[in-house]
């Protein structure tokens, strides 16, 4: 009998399988136990997009599920015929569901329950670090900041807290030094189980706003002047393991709220290294200076010397050509006529050649033809009276002369652009203009 869940018609679940009929709970014993024996209570099978997957039940497990933000635990559950692969552990209601790939072959079988030590150490060590970075936070940044969310998992922690400007760098180093400083200090995890919930408010341990805590709760310490939390997670015995804390980003993620990505140990290490590989090969680009940002700074300052020089030299050749053109201005049927091909670096270039042109020779019918990195470009410039006229039209003109450089364009009625692909059509697009121009008038 298989029932489809709600909002996902593509996975369906089946009824739980009974393997052991109990009313044992499920125990989570990982706080104090890496590896637990484990006998299985029920089962049952899950098909998402015609993958299978199986969801157990057992009755006791050292398999942290997801929660807090903390990430669930991978592993291995081994009895003397099976091993079996877990891809996730989650809470649903108060069962602690591990998610396999496979069904044990003997489920009766007694079960050794192994979470992967290598990616829980590295989840450890990231969730400690928060409770670290929210007590720095509130040191160097205010009282103000709360924790609104947090992940950890094996590769990095985020943490969102409530905080109205941006962090200053200078408050990131002293954040970063601060958490650096008490993994140094080696602090011994002090954890405390049900405690009662008053107790811990006097204790003054941070809670999450919003969050619904039971009568009697955990209380993780690290230096009580330091950091005291209300908490469910895995943490280290002691600060030193995390060996080093580094953020990685700092960001806006809604109004006054803000979020922190950092990684701690090897990740930390590796993050560092690449920060140094980088520069070391910008500093190689850049021959290997002595002053790397004197360096920089004096080849930016070189840049924008050169770049005012070659647009100098640019006007200095436009007005040339323009003193040039002006010469060629011909009579044609009783107006003012000039169709050339010139040299220009952009199109803003072509562009102001021709109303420069326009200005200088009132009643000028104007067709200019340039080639910039490998492509020709055409411009159509009309006296407005002319425009007005409506003998004559930019934008048809150009259109038309447009065909012969492959290519296409528009505009207004006194000025028009066209771009095409065939450059060696230039010569034809100027030639043509001269009968193009004649027939219309
Ligand atoms: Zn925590």
């Amino acid at each position: 009998q298989k029932d489809r869940s709600r909002g996902d018609q593509e996975t369906e679940q089946s009824d739980w399988v009974t393997v052991r009929d109990t009313d044992a709970p499920n125990v989570f014993v990982g706080y104090d136990q890496d590896e637990a024996t484990a006998h299985l209570l029920r089962y049952r099978k899950t098909e998402k997009k015609g993958k299978a997957e199986y969801q157990l039940v057992f009755d006791q497990t050292p398999f942290y599920a997801e929660s807090g933000g903390q990430i669930g635990d991978t592993g291995y559950l081994e009895s003397d015929f099976d091993k079996v692969r877990v891809i996730d552990t989650r809470k649903e209601n108060d069962l602690i569901i591990h998610t396999t790939l496979d069904l044990p072959q003997d489920l009766k079988a007694e079960f050794r329950a192994r979470p992967d030590a290598a990616r829980r150490t590295l989840i450890r060590n990231n969730h400690t670090a928060t409770h670290l970075l929210q007590a720095a936070l509130r040191r160097v940044l205010g009282e103000h900041v709360q924790q609104k969310g947090s992940l950890v998992n094996e590769k990095l922690l985020r943490f969102d807290f409530s905080h109205f400007t941006k962090v200053t760098d200078a408050q990131l180093r002293e954040i970063e030094q601060l958490v650096n400083e008490r993994i140094r200090q080696q602090i011994p995890l002090d954890e405390r189980r049900n405690v009662p919930i008053a107790e811990a408010k006097n204790l003054g341990a941070m809670a999450l706003f919003g969050e619904k805590y039971g009568e009697f709760v955990r209380v993780i310490t690290f230096d009580k002047e330091y950091s005291v939390e209300l908490c469910g997670g895995l943490h280290v015995a002691n600060t030193g393991s995390i060996g080093y804390f580094k953020i990685i980003s700092e960001s806006a993620v809604g109004a006054g709220l803000r979020r922190i990505e950092a990684v701690t140990a090897g990740a930390a290490e590796a993050f560092v290294d690449q920060q140094l590989d980088l520069l070391g090969e910008v500093r190689e680009a850049l021959g290997n200076p002595q002053h790397l940002l004197t360096s920089l700074e004096k080849q930016t300052e070189e840049i924008a010397t050169l770049r005012k020089q070659i647009e100098s030299f640019a006007q200095q050749s436009l007005n040339q050509q323009k003193a040039q053109l002006v010469g060629q201005v011909k009579d044609l049927s009783g107006v003012k006529f000039l169709a050339a091909q010139v040299q220009a670096t952009s199109a803003d270039d072509l562009k102001k050649l021709a109303y420069d042109l326009r200005q200088a020779v009132p009643g000028l019918v104007l067709v200019l033809g340039t080639e910039i990195d490998g492509k020709p470009q055409l411009a159509v410039m009309l006296d407005d009276e002319l425009a007005k006229g409506g003998k004559l039209n930019a934008t048809t003109l150009v259109r038309e002369l447009a065909k012969e450089i492959q290519g296409g364009g528009g505009g207004q009625p006194f000025f028009a652009t066209a771009g095409g692909k065939n450059a060696a059509g230039l010569g034809a697009a100027i030639a043509k203009a001269e009968a193009l121009v004649s027939k219309s008038l």
